[in-house]
């Protein structure tokens, strides 16, 4: 099966310059779509057909579309950057389309060949390159490449027809008001993702078993939910949508892949950051009794989340039950900030780009 080119058919009414400019200059998150999307079909037998960039529009859906009933969906997201030159450029879009098709094997879904997920974006970010956001700030464009089953029956199996997509959104800066810490809630009953299951894919189902913890968090006035493995209850995974790091002075520490967390790109990107500033950079195990002992005596000095929404999010507060701390004094902590501004000085093409991580689009 060959893997078909993306037919180019437009948008004949984009929003004005000045209706975009508008949207750009207060954009959000995941609140304004550009012009354009991107849809390419799968079928048993056929492959991947019919890739068309075509204007951004409501699907029509039968309600026996089996993905309403069994969730086999599946999502990516990456942002692209304006560079200093005035030129585009995606960050490690080949990471993405990897983990798709992970992401994709684990729900029993066809893969999208890497090359035709890069060209997907890629054809997306040309035609809307005029809502990437302009370089100096952290702004940027949001890609949301995603794939869910089409068929319709409400038999229980893989479906045979899907959906590969690709949507656009102006992302404004995450902290426009300057770094905020968060505060965390720890999740001591409620778990996201179990071993054998599907927490180290990137699918719907994960953040749909995530939301009722996510309110009892608000509830407790806490912005964020740390998950803790779902055996012993201990040892510390992620947040509902980010990878975490502890910081022991020179030394940063994340949590294992162990199946059940996600393998964020940018939990990955962080390490060879770290490194390259020379600090040490680990994967390990981290228990809730160590997190709150090591702040207690002073040696773990800062925490914090990381993914590509906000690239870096310091913790300031943790709330459980068995106590309340606060990590360091409470604010940004220095390595924190070293590592968020190495990070997005590389995606921002102001830093070099040493790992040859930027994908430049002219
Ligand atoms: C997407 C995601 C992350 C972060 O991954 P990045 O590739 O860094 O954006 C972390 N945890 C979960 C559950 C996610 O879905």
């Amino acid at each position: 099966m060959t893997t078909p080119t993306i037919e180019l058919k437009p948008s004949a009414h984009p929003l004005s310059d000045a209706e975009r400019e508008a949207v750009l200059a207060t954009p959000g998150f995941g609140r304004h779509f550009t012009d354009n999307m991107v849809t390419i079909k799968w079928t048993e037998g056929r492959g991947w057909h019919d890739a068309q960039l075509a204007p951004y529009a409501p699907l029509s859906m039968d309600p026996a579309n089996m993905t309403l009933h069994y969730a086999q969906t599946i999502f990516e997201g990456l942002k692209a950057y304006r560079q200093p030159d005035g030129t585009v450029a995606t960050f490690r879009p080949d990471r993405n389309a990897r983990r798709f098709q992970a992401s994709a094997r684990r729900l029993a879904m066809p893969e999208v060949p890497t090359d035709l997920f890069i060209a997907a974006c890629d054809a997306l970010v040309a035609q809307d390159r005029a809502w990437v956001p302009a370089h100096g700030g952290e702004e940027s464009l949001y890609l949301r490449p995603f794939m869910f089953a089409t068929e319709v029956g409400l038999g229980v199996r893989p479906a045979n027809e899907y959906l590969f997509m690709v949507i656009a959104s102006p992302a404004g800066a995450y902290f426009p008001g300057g770094v905020k810490p968060v505060s965390i809630w720890l999740s001591e009953d409620r778990v996201r993702a179990v071993p054998g299951g599907m927490g180290d894919a990137k699918t719907g189902g994960n953040y749909a078993a995530s939301l009722l913890a996510q309110k009892e968090a608000a509830a407790q006035g806490c912005d964020q939910v740390a998950y803790l493995d779902a055996v012993e209850h201990r040892w510390v995974e992620e947040l509902g949508g980010m990878n975490l790091y502890f910081v022991y002075g020179n030394r940063i520490v994340t949590p294992e892949l162990t199946g059940s967390l996600l393998a964020g790109i940018t939990r990955d990107s962080l390490l060879t950051v770290a490194r390259d500033l020379g600090y040490e950079a680990e994967e390990g195990r981290v228990s809730i009794d160590q997190w709150k002992r090591d702040t207690e005596n002073g040696t773990l000095t800062e925490v914090f989340a990381c993914g590509t929404a906000a690239v870096i999010t310091p913790v300031g507060t943790v709330k459980s039950r068995g106590g309340e701390w606060t990590q360091g004094d409470g604010g940004p902590g220095d390595v924190t900030m070293t590592l968020r501004r190495a990070l997005l000085d590389i995606q921002r093409g102001i830093a070099e780009d040493k790992h040859a991580w930027m994908h430049r689009l002219g």
